[in-house]
């Protein structure tokens, strides 16, 4: 009893799920495609206001896919923030091409403007650019997006834990040429697994199906002209989609107050700053992160050892792709040194942060026993009372 598991981010189900996946078992529309992916496209196409979607077994598969439809290939450059989860980036070296990595800024901890131009003076005709909204706040989408056009270099947008955050009034995922959806089991909405790839461009998005069921050439004899994927979603979760989209803005809702929860928990703590916020955008609070004052007494690994030993999970904030040993060949770029400050910012918010529970199945009870936790390290090093 005392000791309940308190989770990061777990699936939230509601039972409406059931009733699209029971409706696929009893016409046995188990496979292949069927009415729930059709659906689900279009569900999720209207909710963020594009008109084309194509339903994808993972997030990673969406990023791939729109490298392929990009064209980019060996010795291509990307540009990708650094501070992501590598499935951003993992994408680009699977067809072979050049990631740079830029830096963060500390406004919204997604990337720089800056450092994209820096990029640019180095690299002036990149392939594609990445943006990341990360935990859900939206990047300055703005600036980015205006260096991009300028430079006329096509963006991907990565919102795959940003589904419902806005910008300007605008969802997050459809500034790009192509944006992502992820629907693995910790995002804000789950399918257990999966994705969507979305476009203003509808033959692009047609040819993202054709590429995501093997590249079948319209023949009756199995006949190929392209490298094609099994990339698509199963009938049966895109059924668990379609009921987890009803439930999506409730699920941004309760981020939202967890969010909220932590901030004036915590705002007499000098020390500690919870994750920034675009206030250009509205966030979906995917997770809720903190930072710690550099030189403070407390370390973000005090903070996680104390929630774990309480059987409470947190992690830490994504550890930089240009600090993975797996990427050490790539350049990045950072404007930081000329600004008279050392290494970069993302490693700095690396170094001085962590990712609070930030599930939305949390009892007030759970929230109390994480913010006493929390507390308790900080009184325990002499910062408050
Ligand atoms: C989760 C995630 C992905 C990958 O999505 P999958 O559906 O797990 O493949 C990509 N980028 C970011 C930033 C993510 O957090």
């Amino acid at each position: 009893m005392e000791n309940k598991r308190i989770y990061l981010s777990s699936p939230t189900m509601h039972g409406k799920e059931q009733e699209f996946v029971k409706e696929a078992f009893d016409t046995n529309w188990v496979a292949p495609l069927g009415p729930n992916v059709n659906s689900f496209e279009k569900e999720l196409a209207e909710y963020v206001n594009i008109p084309n979607a194509a339903a994808l077994s993972s997030g990673t598969a969406a990023i791939h896919l729109a490298l392929r439809l990009l064209g980019v290939k060996k010795g291509d450059i990307v540009f990708v923030p650094s501070l992501t989860f590598s499935a951003t980036c993992n994408p680009i070296i699977y067809e072979n091409a050049t990631p740079v990595f830029i830096d963060s800024e500390e406004e919204t901890w997604n990337m720089s403007p800056e450092a994209l131009r820096k990029a640019y003076e180095k690299y002036p005709s990149p392939k594609a650019v990445i943006i990341v909204h990360l935990y859900g706040t939206p990047a300055k989408l703005q600036e980015v997006m205006e260096i991009c056009a300028e430079k006329g270099t096509a963006v991907i947008e990565d919102a795959a834990e940003s589904l419902s955050s806005t910008y300007k009034g605008k969802h997050t995922g459809t500034f790009g040429r192509f944006g992502i959806y992820s629907f693995n089991g910790n995002k804000i909405i789950t399918t257990s697994g999966g994705g969507m790839l979305v476009s203003e461009e509808e033959a692009m998005i047609e040819r993202a199906r054709f590429l995501s069921t093997q590249a079948r050439d319209p023949a009756r004899h199995y006949q190929h002209s392209q490298i094609g994927y099994n990339y698509r979603m199963s009938n049966v979760t895109a059924g668990i989609g379609r009921g987890q989209l009803l439930s999506l803005e409730e699920h941004k809702a309760l981020k939202k107050a967890i969010y909220k929860q932590y901030q004036e928990a915590f705002s007499d703590i000098e020390e500690l700053s919870m994750n920034p916020l675009n206030p250009d955008g509205d966030a979906n609070n995917w997770l809720s992160c903190m930072t710690i004052k550099e030189g403070a007494r407390v370390t973000p690994d005090m903070v996680m050892d104390a929630l774990e030993a309480e059987n409470i999970e947190c992690r830490p904030i994504w550890k930089p792709m240009h600090l993975q040993p797996v990427f050490q060949e790539y350049d990045f770029i950072s404007v930081l040194e000329e600004k008279g400050g050392k290494g970069s910012i993302s490693e700095d918010i690396f170094n001085r942060g962590l990712c609070l529970p930030s599930d939305i199945k949390n009892t007030q009870e759970d929230m109390d026993r994480i913010i006493n936790i929390v507390r308790k390290v900080f009184v325990t090093a002499h910062i408050v009372a």
